[in-house]
């Protein structure tokens, strides 16, 4: 058997997904998540227009060695789009040879390590009454870990802080279209200051503890946006809450800004969402600067290269902590799912449901039950795409928003 047809589709039911498919000579098909948030097309581009034919003709079960045909044989390596492609090929190979095999893909990666996966929801609030309502709905149905965002006063809109009304469905999706859901002409703008945010948040923190006490495990994301010694202050101020994690709190390119955060502070960190190579880790992991990467197998290469990097990060005692909002597909929830479950050195995974015409597209067999996910037995990824459903959400172009400090300089979002 080999490789016979490669096509890549996009489809757009709330937002968009790039997802890729693989047809073998037999008619076996395998799905790949190719999803980068705002940048989709260009990963489209990149695996249509420079990819496919490559791939046509191959043998299917040369996983390895296709990751590395994919990988040095352009020359020019790693980078978001890059790393999504071949994520997706990646994907869309282990998918086929599970599905030959008659098996979950996780009994391909050494069988089940436990019973399900935990995950982290995400909570958040404009202020501490919304956001403690949101909490106390995910705690009383049996969520264990949630990660809490919240409005900081003095400022408006900010990164994961949903804007719906008390009550409703949350659906925060910051890739934002047009308000009349037509293409987005242009990013939002959002408006930040450091200064307010590291007065204001240690306080919701210590009101977390005194309301839900000391079991409910509690993450925080700082989006990149503080220097290495407003970072160190935060974490050493945030200790006696005992985070779950404190994730993203310096700028993704400089690893060795965490230095200055682990010589001030013992609260647990996470890093990596933005990353796609096991080379962006190399000094976090030797230095054991992290307690957890947040990688998405969506935007790292693949299984593959996850794998590698999580074997890598369990030899210094570090843990996985896969990215899995809505801008990882369904295809690339489940590749996260069967890796979690097959790693020894799982440590949580992000969860964060699509909604219900996301998966009318693509039917999943992973369940969700009371803060615990499982991928599911079905053959390979256990993921399909209903080519006619997908067709009928067309691309629409959406944007991060970009943020700005309150003097109008330019910030990390
Ligand atoms: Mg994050």
């Amino acid at each position: 058997m080999s490789i016979d047809r490669v096509d890549v589709s996009i489809t757009s039911p709330g937002r968009n997904f790039v997802t890729l498919k693989i047809t073998t000579s037999d008619g076996l098909v395998g799905w790949g998540d190719a999803t980068l948030n705002g940048r989709e097309l260009s990963v489209a581009s990149y695996l249509r227009d420079h990819v496919a034919s490559t791939l046509v003709g191959r043998d299917e079960d040369r996983i390895e060695d296709t990751w590395q045909y994919l990988y040095r044989a352009p020359y020019w390596r790693r980078g978001p789009v890059t790393m999504a492609a071949i994520a997706a090929v990646d994907m869309a190979l282990w998918d086929i040879k599970a599905k030959k095999a008659g098996v979950p893909l996780y009994q391909l990666l050494g069988g089940a390590s436990r019973d399900a996966l935990r995950v982290y929801v995400h909570a958040s609030g404009a202020d501490y009454a919304s956001l403690k309502d949101a909490v106390s709905a995910y705690v009383d149905a049996g969520v264990t870990a949630v990660r809490v965002q919240t409005g900081i006063p003095g400022l408006g809109q900010i990164y994961g802080v949903a804007s719906n009304k008390p009550g409703a469905k949350y659906d925060y999706e910051p890739a934002k279209r047009a308000a009349d859901g037509s293409s987005a002409a242009r990013p939002a703008e959002e408006a930040w200051d450091t200064r307010k945010y590291l007065a204001h948040m240690p306080g919701v923190f210590s009101r977390l503890r005194e309301d839900f006490g000391t079991d409910l495990r509690i993450l925080h994301d700082g989006h990149h946006r503080m220097s290495p010694i407003e970072a160190a202050r935060f974490a050493r101020d945030v200790e006696p809450y005992d985070l779950f994690w404190l994730e993203d709190c310096t700028p993704g390119e400089d690893q060795t800004a965490l230095r200055t955060v682990r010589q001030y502070s013992t609260t647990p960190l996470a890093i990596g969402e933005v990353f796609n190579s096991i080379y962006d880790y190399q000094t976090l992991i030797t230095e054991r600067l992290i307690d957890y990467v947040r990688s998405a197998v969506t935007h790292t290469g693949g299984v593959t290269a996850m794998k590698k990097l999580l074997d890598f990060a369990a030899i210094y005692g570090i843990k996985s902590g896969m990215h899995g909002p809505t801008d990882i597909s369904p295809v690339g929830m489940a590749a996260a799912l069967h890796l979690g479950l097959a790693l020894h050195n799982f440590g949580i995974q992000e969860y964060m449901p699509h909604n219900d015409a996301t998966l009318d597209v693509f039917r999943t067999s992973y369940v969700y039950d009371r803060g615990f996910l499982h991928p599911g037995d079905a053959p390979g990824l256990g993921v399909e795409l209903d080519e006619s459903a997908a067709d009928a959400f067309e691309y629409t172009k959406a944007y991060l928003p970009v943020n700005r400090l309150l003097d109008g300089t330019m910030h990390d979002w």
